[in-house]
């Protein structure tokens, strides 16, 4: 079977970790990078710390609003799945190139999957929220990470189409973390001590875009009492700078970092003493290494680490912040996103797409 997987930004990197190696000892892959976040110094850290292969197509489609964006990969993505003919689309997460490769393959009569179905914040004004329902509706199979997920699918009439793979990024954390959690390099850099700051990660538009959430943002991160670690997304750096409180912020004791390839963030979570993030995958990597997490929103997509204790949702209440980071989460870690093996899970599942 031949396949064109749709990748676009940080995230879906880690993804496709997961699960390209699984299948192309299968099946043929076409890897294709919309360029939704172009960034080449972080695309090739993935490819060389991950064991990405690099992506056979490159579009370069980036910026501009969310509607051009898909609309200008939706124009590339149709002629290309008619030239390339794949068996099968495959897409991960939430972003505008899910949206856009489960759209085109759906218009080309190509069977989609979608990786990380069923996912539901219930706040429909987030824009990868719209990108998760539409994609779930316009795909063929949806591949979740969660029971949880599931059962959101079945409330839509989509649980015919659902099958339970467990969550991919699971497989790529458990695969680093041995080596990770020996690494103090990141910590030295940083100039922080094991277990004695926080983690930081922001770029989701609700926070960044809007000067006064920004502000409230910065404000909030300066009145942490312990060290903060920020790796500043391109997206937050440049919000940051237009509104002039980059200065402010590393006046205040925040340690601002450049993005970090996998292997070194995950290093970071892992001797943090929280997470203070507004990020999905954070949140739930929190979880599974066990350092809790408060959340800079008021929703989430990854309930199980909320109802579990393990994940605090402040929006971007300093105070609630504050509080939340002083808690010491006792509960239990259940195994809520799958085996470690969900790459293989999703190959197998893939399979009778061929048909
Ligand atoms: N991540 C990374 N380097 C960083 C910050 C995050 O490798 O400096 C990883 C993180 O471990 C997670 C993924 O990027 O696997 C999350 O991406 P992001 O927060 O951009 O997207 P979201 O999950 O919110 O869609």
């Amino acid at each position: 079977m031949r396949v064109l997987t749709v990748i676009g930004n940080r995230p879906q990197f880690v993804k496709a970790a997961a699960v390209s190696g699984p299948l192309r000892e299968a099946h043929e892959e076409i890897l294709l990078h919309t360029g939704q976040h172009y960034d080449d110094e972080l695309s090739t850290i993935f490819v060389e710390e991950l064991g990405i292969p690099r992506p056979e197509i490159e579009l370069g489609i980036g910026g501009g609003s969310n509607t051009e964006q898909t609309g200008r990969m939706l124009e590339a993505l149709g002629p290309l799945l008619a030239s390339e003919a794949p068996d099968a689309v495959l897409v991960y997460g939430d972003t505008n190139s899910t949206l856009a490769g489960a759209l085109a393959g759906a218009q080309a009569q190509v069977p989609v999957a979608h990786v990380e179905a069923g996912m539901r914040s219930g706040d429909r004004t987030m824009p990868e929220e719209l990108n998760r329902i539409l994609t779930d509706h316009a795909s063929d199979l949806l591949l979740c990470p969660s029971q949880v997920a599931v059962e959101n699918l079945a409330i839509e009439g989509l649980g015919a189409r659902a099958e339970l793979v467990g969550d991919v990024m699971v497989d790529v954390a458990e695969l680093v973390r041995p080596r990770a959690a020996k690494d103090s390099g990141p910590l030295e850099q940083a100039g922080v001590e094991r277990g004695g700051y926080v983690l930081a990660t922001a770029h989701r538009a609700a926070n960044v875009d809007d000067p006064e959430r920004l502000a409230r943002l910065a404000e909030l991160l300066a009145a942490v009492p312990d060290p903060v670690v920020l790796p500043l997304h391109p997206r937050t750096r440049a919000r940051l700078e237009e509104a002039g409180l980059l200065a402010g912020l590393e006046e205040s004791g925040v340690k601002l970092l450049a993005p970090l390839g996998y292997p070194a963030f995950t290093a970071l979570l892992l001797g943090a003493k929280a997470v203070l993030t507004d990020s999905g995958g954070v949140q739930k990597e929190a979880y599974l290494a066990g350092i809790p997490c408060v959340t800079l929103r008021d929703t989430t997509e990854w309930v199980e680490t909320v109802d579990l204790g393990w994940n605090r949702l402040v929006d971007l209440d300093a105070g609630k912040a504050l509080e939340a980071l002083q808690e010491q989460p006792s509960g239990a870690r259940p195994a809520v996103y799958g085996d470690g093996r969900a790459g293989h899970h999703v190959v197998a599942a893939l399979s009778p797409l061929a048909g």
